[in-house]
């Protein structure tokens, strides 16, 4: 048993620490924050920093990277970036991606990894619907057989990365849910959509952004589909087995989402100690010197270790799957327990550090709110409910047959 990186993964998080110093220190994450918009120039900087596409085949323009490298990068850009929607956008570019370059055709997911790993272009994930997202096999987005190919009609909600896939960026798009077949799970199909292709949008698609209450840099949005034409060659992983596509890619992105909440949270209690140590009340003492501070910080501590040694095993456990060498109730059990773990401490550490802070942390003059508001996001949704993840574990830990949706 060894809880130390490798002296290579070591070299790695370094370089992305030194590099995400570069692109976003100061109080950069907050400006995009605050703007409501990450900028091209910075999408770009992250892929010469090689963490986008990073878990994809270097022959299709990726870097041939494991789950442990793209966890470490997740938690780093979580420091960095604490509201998280550099988080989203480096997580949701190298899941989906790598489930594009592992069940299309080596064309598809040419053209499309390498221009994700360059930072050209968003390719994420839509799935949500407006009746609800928990309940992916019962998705009503119909693609209909035309011709050479299909026309998609439906919505899609809460999609994140719509204005970067289909403004601030030249190419983007989603591997996106429809149903080809009947009802059901078997009934659906995975499509690679890239209706933003050279800076032109793709006739047949509508959309809006929503005011969410967090995560400012990164859209969160709606596409209405009407009659969009999307090619057979572009169905990912056979037709209606587009509901075992998504559960392969979302135990993996569900790693990223909690080793990105472990970064953010990291940061934050890093604010909450200093602010603990200089903070001088009753004769001078620091606060810390309270009890009911620093206590609080060393559960916070506690919790915060628990969730970095699941998120870890649940990247190791990735890598293994990967090789063939691990079951996939086993990286489902594990991803699902990660992200219980790291996204409710994330939520927890936030609070704990506002509260050591006192008022102040109610206004713009501290950063803390962000990082709640963006551990928030993964508290109601994204990648699947925290109840969601509670059922997969149960699942897996009673039996199928004992747990039934
Ligand atoms: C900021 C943000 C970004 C997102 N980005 C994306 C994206 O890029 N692509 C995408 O496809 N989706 C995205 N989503 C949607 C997200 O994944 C959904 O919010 C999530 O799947 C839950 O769906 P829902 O919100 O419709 O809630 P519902 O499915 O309606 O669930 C409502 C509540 O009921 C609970 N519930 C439902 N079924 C059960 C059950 N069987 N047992 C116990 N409890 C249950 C849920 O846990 C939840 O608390 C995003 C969401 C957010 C908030």
């Amino acid at each position: 048993m060894d809880f130390s990186l490798t002296s290579d993964q070591k070299l790695f998080q370094e370089s992305v620490r030194h590099g995400l110093e570069r692109i976003l220190g100061g109080r950069r994450w907050v400006e995009i924050d605050e703007t409501g918009a990450i900028p091209a120039e910075v999408i770009r900087e992250f892929g010469k920093l090689g963490i986008l596409a990073m878990v994809c085949p270097e022959e299709l323009g990726g870097q041939g990277g494991g789950w442990v490298e793209a966890a470490i990068a997740a938690e780093e850009v979580g420091y960095h970036d604490p509201s998280m929607s550099l988080a989203v956008y480096t997580l949701l570019n190298n899941a989906w991606p790598y489930v594009l370059s592992k069940h299309s055709t080596p064309e598809i997911s040419a053209m499309i990894v390498e221009r994700v790993a360059a930072g050209e272009m968003f390719f994420g994930i839509a799935s949500t619907e407006p009746q609800g997202g928990s309940d992916v096999a019962g998705i009503r987005t119909r693609a209909e057989k035309s011709g050479k190919g299909f026309k998609v009609f439906g919505e899609k909600i809460l999609i994140s990365g719509v204005r970067e896939a289909l403004e601030t960026l030249d190419y983007g798009g989603w591997l996106l849910l429809a149903r080809s077949g009947g009802e059901g799970h078997r009934g659906v199909t995975a499509l690679a959509f890239t209706p933003k292709w050279e800076g032109k949008l793709e006739d047949g698609v509508e959309y809006s952004i929503l005011d969410t209450i967090g995560r400012h840099g990164i859209s969160t949005g709606v596409l209405r589909i009407e009659g969009a034409e999307i090619p057979y060659e572009r169905i990912v992983g056979g037709e209606g087995r587009g509901f075992y596509i998504a559960m392969e890619g979302f135990p993996l992105a569900r790693i990223l989402v909690a080793a990105a909440n472990v970064g953010a949270a990291r940061w934050a209690l890093e604010r909450g100690v200093e602010w603990a140590r200089e903070r001088r009340l009753f004769g001078g003492k620091p606060i810390s010197s309270f009890q009911g501070v620093s206590f609080p910080l060393a559960e916070a501590f506690v919790e915060l270790e628990a969730a970095r040694l699941l998120v870890y095993k649940a990247a190791w456990v990735a890598d293994r799957f990967t090789m063939g060498e691990a079951s996939r109730e086993e990286l489902n059990i594990y991803s699902a327990s990660a992200k219980i773990k790291a996204v409710e401490t994330a939520v927890n550490v936030f609070q704990t550090v506002m509260k050591t802070y006192g008022g102040i942390s109610y206004t713009k003059e501290v950063d803390i709110h962000r990082g709640l508001l963006g551990s928030l996001s993964y508290l109601v949704g994204a990648e699947g409910t925290q109840n969601i993840m509670r059922y997969i574990v149960a699942r897996d830990l009673i039996g199928r047959e004992y747990v039934k949706l």
